[in-house]
């Protein structure tokens, strides 16, 4: 959902650098629109430790979608099917 502030295993700060993580991995870096290999980007943040590597790889971020999330949606759209 939101990124974990610190590493579960070492404690390592990580949440910073997830934002410059994605820019990384997401700009194509030459004419051919190659981008960023996750494992390079790593690298370029400091990221050497694998306990810290993963929890930002296997980072779903969830919380734009969980914002539109309105618990009140179900009850609209069956009044609308009703009347
Ligand atoms: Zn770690």
């Amino acid at each position: 959902m939101i990124i974990p502030i610190r590493c579960f295993s070492c404690g390592k700060v990580i949440a910073d650098l997830y934002e410059r993580y994605v820019e990384l991995i997401g700009t194509p870096m030459d004419a051919e629109g190659n981008t960023m290999p996750d494992g390079d980007a790593m690298d370029e943040l400091g990221l050497n430790r694998y306990c810290c590597r993963r929890m930002i790889l296997t980072h779903v971020d969830l919380i734009e979608k969980l914002l539109r999330y309105n618990p009140a949606e179900r009850d609209i759209i069956k009044v609308a099917q009703r009347g």
